[in-house]
C-alpha cells in the first residue's frame, strides 16, 4: 500500500495486486494490532506514510498512542500504558519505558487503505494471487496472477514485490535464503472487562501472576503481557500463541499451525473463563484471517544487511528507510540477479537474525515508500532501479514528509567503507 501510494503521488500509473479481499497484510489480516519501531527512544525514525496512517486512524477513533507526556520510564505510565502493548519492547527489566507506538483497528486499517488509494488513483486489484513472473532476459515485464477468471497478466515497466515471503523475486530467479521464525494465529477476545483484570493485577498481583503463567502455559507459549487493550472497549488483542517449527510457505504446515493454534485458543478461553477475574464472559471475537508469518524467503540484495548492522546502528550513505535505530541501504531492496525488480518489506535483504530485529511495521512502510519513489526515478530517468541515485530517492522522500535516514542521528555509527556503497555503482546524476 505504502509502495503503491508513494508511487502514485509521484506521477506513476500503479497497479497493486492482492490476493486476498483486503488491504493491509499482516497489519490488518493477520491482526498484528501495534506499530512498533517508530522511535529509537529519543527521536521519532518513521514519517510518511506510515505517520499519515496513524493520523487518518486517530481522527476515526481507531488509533491510540501515550502522549508526549507519558512517554518515560515510571510505575505510574506502566501501569496507564503498559496493557497497550505501548511500551520499549527491547528494553531489559520487567517495566520498560512507555514509548511513541500506536494500538490500532484492523479493520479501520481496510478501510483508510481504501481511501488513501482510491485518492491517488491507484488501479486496486484484489483476489489476485500472483503466480508467476513475465520476464525478458534477466528484466521482469510483469506478472501473471491466478483469479476466479482464469489467469490475468499484469504488465510494468518496474515491478515492487511487497508480497513478504518475496514469491516475485525468487519465482524471477532472484538469490535467497530460506528463513524461519515462530508463527502465531493472533486473536481478539471480546466481552472482557478489562477495568476488572486491572483491578485483579493491581490488588492481587502473585496471584494474577500465576494465572497469567498458567495461561500462557496453555498457549504453549507467548510474551509475558499475552493480553492487550484494542481502541475497541471490552475487546483484547492476544498476540499468540508462539509455533516454532512451520515453514512460513508451506500449505501442509500452514494448515497443521492453524489447526494447533485454534486448538491452543479454545483451552486457553476455556481457562480464564474460569478463572481469570474480568475474563468470565470472554468469547473469541475472531481468529486472524491470515496465519502470522514473521519470517520465510529473505532476498539476497546488493547489500545484506546483518545483526551487527542493526544492533550498532550502522549508518549507510544510501539510506532510504529507517526503523528504530537502524537504517536500511537501498541496495537490500535490489535482488541479484533480476532488473526492474525492488522488493519492500520483510522480506528484505538481511540474514535471518537481522530481519527478527528490523521487520515492524512502520519500517516496512518506510521501506515501500522509497520503493515507490525509487520506482518512479527509474522510469523518470529511464534506467534499471539498481541504477537509480539513492540521493534522489533521499531527497523526494524527505519532500513527502518521510525520512529516509539521510541524516544520522548522533547515536548512529558510519557504517565502515566496505559497508558503504561502491563508489560508481550508482548512476551519477
Ligand atoms: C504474529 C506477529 C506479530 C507481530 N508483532 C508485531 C508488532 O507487534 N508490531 C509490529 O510493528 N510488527 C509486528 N510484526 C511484524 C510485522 O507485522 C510484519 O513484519 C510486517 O507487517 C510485514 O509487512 P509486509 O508488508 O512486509 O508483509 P505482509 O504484511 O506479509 O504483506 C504482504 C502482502 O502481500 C500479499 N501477498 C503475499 N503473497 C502474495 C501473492 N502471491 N499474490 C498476491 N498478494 C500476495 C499478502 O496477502 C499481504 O497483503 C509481527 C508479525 C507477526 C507475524
Amino acid at each position: 500500500m505504502a509502495a503503491a501510494v508513494s508511487a502514485a503521488r509521484n506521477g506513476a500509473s500503479v497497479t497493486l495486486l492482492e490476493r486476498y479481499a483486503y488491504l493491509g497484510g499482516l497489519a490488518s489480516g493477520g491482526m498484528v494490532l501495534v506499530l512498533d519501531d517508530f522511535t529509537d527512544g529519543a527521536e521519532i525514525t518513521v514519517g510518511g506514510i506510515a505517520q499519515e496512517m496513524v493520523e487518518r486512524l486517530e481522527a476515526i477513533g481507531l488509533a491510540v498512542y501515550p502522549p508526549v507526556a507519558d512517554r518515560s520510564l515510571s510505575e505510574e505510565m506502566w501501569r496507564r500504558w503498559s496493557r497497550w502493548g505501548l511500551f520499549d519492547l527491547y528494553a531489559k527489566g520487567s517495566m520498560k519505558a512507555i514509548v511513541y507506538a500506536v494500538a490500532f483497528d484492523p479493520d479501520g486499517w481496510k478501510r483508510v487503505s481504501n481511501y488513501l488509494l482510491e485518492e491517488e488513483g491507484v488501479n486496486v486489484r484484489l483476489h489476485s494471487l500472483y503466480t508467476s513472473p513475465i520476464m525478458e532476459g534477466d528484466a521482469i515485464t510483469g506478472v501473471i496472477c491466478a483469479t476466479k477468471k482464469g489467469p490475468q497478466a499484469i504488465r510494468g515497466e518496474v515491478v515492487i514485490d511487497a508480497s513478504g515471503d518475496a514469491d516475485v523475486a525468487a519465482g524471477a530467479g532472484a538469490s535467497y535464503i530460506s528463513g524461519s521464525y515462530m508463527v502465531t494465529t493472533v486473536f481478539r477476545l471480546g466481552n472482557v472487562d478489562t477495568s476488572s483484570a486491572d483491578r485483579f493485577e493491581r490488588e492481587r498481583p502473585a496471584e494474577c501472576h500465576e494465572i497469567n503463567r498458567a495461561a500462557r502455559r496453555i498457549l504453549g507459549g507467548s510474551w509475558a503481557l499475552w493480553w492487550l487493550k484494542t481502541p475497541l472497549p471490552g475487546v483484547v488483542w492476544c498476540n499468540c500463541p508462539h509455533m516454532s517449527g512451520f515453514d512460513g510457505i508451506s500449505p501442509e504446515d500452514l494448515t497443521e499451525a492453524d489447526r494447533q493454534g485454534r486448538k491452543r485458543i479454545a483451552g486457553l478461553v476455556e481457562y480464564v473463563r474460569g478463572h481469570y477475574p474480568g475474563f468470565e464472559k470472554a468469547v473469541v471475537v475472531d481468529v486472524a484471517p491470515q496465519i502470522g508469518v514473521r519470517q520465510s524467503r529473505l532476498i539476497e540484495g546488493d547489500y545484506v544487511v546483518s545483526k551487527h548492522d542493526v544492533v550498532n546502528r550502522l549508518h549507510f550513505s544510501d539510506s532510504v528507510a529507517r526503523g528504530r535505530g537502524y537504517y536500511t541501504p537501498y541496495r537490500a531492496m535490489l535482488p541479484k540477479g533480476v532488473e526492474q525488480l525492488l522488493v519492500a518489506g520483510r522480506h528484505y535483504s538481511a540474514t535471518a537474525e537481522a530481519q527478527r530485529l528490523s521487520r515492524e511495521i512502520p519500517p516496512c512502510m518506510a521501506m515501500g515508500e522509497a520503493a515507490g519513489v525509487a520506482a518512479v526515478e527509474a522510469l523518470e530517468r529511464g534506467v534499471s532501479p539498481r541504477q537509480v541515485d539513492a540521493a534522489a530517492i533521499q531527497r523526494r522522500l524527505r519532500e513527502q514528509g518521510a525520512d529516509p535516514g539521510d541524516v544520522p542521528s548522533p547515536r548512529a555509527q558510519p557504517a565502515p567503507a566496505e559497508a558503504q556503497p561502491a563508489r560508481g555503482t550508482l548512476a551519477a546524476r
